[in-house]
């Protein structure tokens, strides 16, 4: 049988559909930024008021966490996968193919006191599984000649992921979705499950629903709402 694709996200919104971390009914407070660390912005010639975007950030990430001892999985407030020291050896173990982990900055916790060496590795995903495909109902307008951003249009639910334009790694993203949604492996869902590691959210891929994008946006973006569980 063919092995399943999966998303890994924070467990900010959950869906139905989610395989794993369905039972979380506390919002974990996130990592913030330190003043360290900045957006890139682009600017664009052609429509800078409509096409002025942050893309990716500058340099090493320097965050401030809320508390020490952080689970094995936690999150920035901009959606970046940090990992904890069990759940880097259990991925570096399992041979996990598609990421680098530079070490993460660490500025300042804000909450109660700290024992052992504070540490974190962010989970920087490298592989790739391409555009999506092209589908009746979504398109994409030409991309702008000055900056290349491209606005999307969809009339169709689904997430349309082409496994033939996947690189085979067991973390990957698709270059038309959110930067902080990575794709999982079987292998890659598996070590997360078979570990029980926290605080995270899978869904198979084929069967989140979509809204259009809306639910791929909801998941791959913070909220404020408290989790509540839903099965
Ligand atoms: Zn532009």
């Amino acid at each position: 049988m063919e092995s399943k694709l999966y998303f890994l996200a924070s467990p900010s919104t959950i869906l139905p559909g989610c395989i794993y971390g369905q039972s979380y009914t506390v919002a974990m407070p996130r990592a913030k930024w330190s003043g360290r660390s900045e957006f890139v912005t682009v600017r664009c010639p052609v429509d800078d008021k409509n096409h002025r975007r942050a893309q990716g950030r500058r340099g090493q990430l320097d965050v401030v966490i809320p508390s020490w001892p952080t689970s094995d999985l936690s999150w920035t407030v901009y959606s970046e996968c940090l990992l904890s020291r069990r759940a880097l050896d259990l991925f570096r173990d399992a041979n996990l193919s598609g990421f680098e982990a530079p070490p993460v900055g660490i500025v300042d916790i804000e909450h109660g006191g700290v024992s052992g060496t504070p540490e974190l590795w962010e989970l920087k995903v490298t592989g790739s599984c391409g555009p999506e495909i092209q589908r009746p109902g979504r398109w994409y307008e030409k991309p702008c000649k000055g900056c290349g951003s491209r606005t999307r249009h969809s009339a169709v639910d689904g997430v349309f992921i082409d496994r033939k334009n996947w690189d085979g790694s067991d973390f990957s993203r698709c270059s038309d979705y959110p930067h902080s949604l990575a794709v999982i492996s079987e292998r890659a869902k598996d070590v997360i499950v078979g570990h029980r590691l926290k605080y995270c959210v899978i869904y198979p891929v084929e069967e989140l629903p979509m809204d259009g994008s809306k639910s791929m946006y909801a998941i791959s973006h913070p909220s404020e709402k408290t989790i509540h569980e839903i099965g």
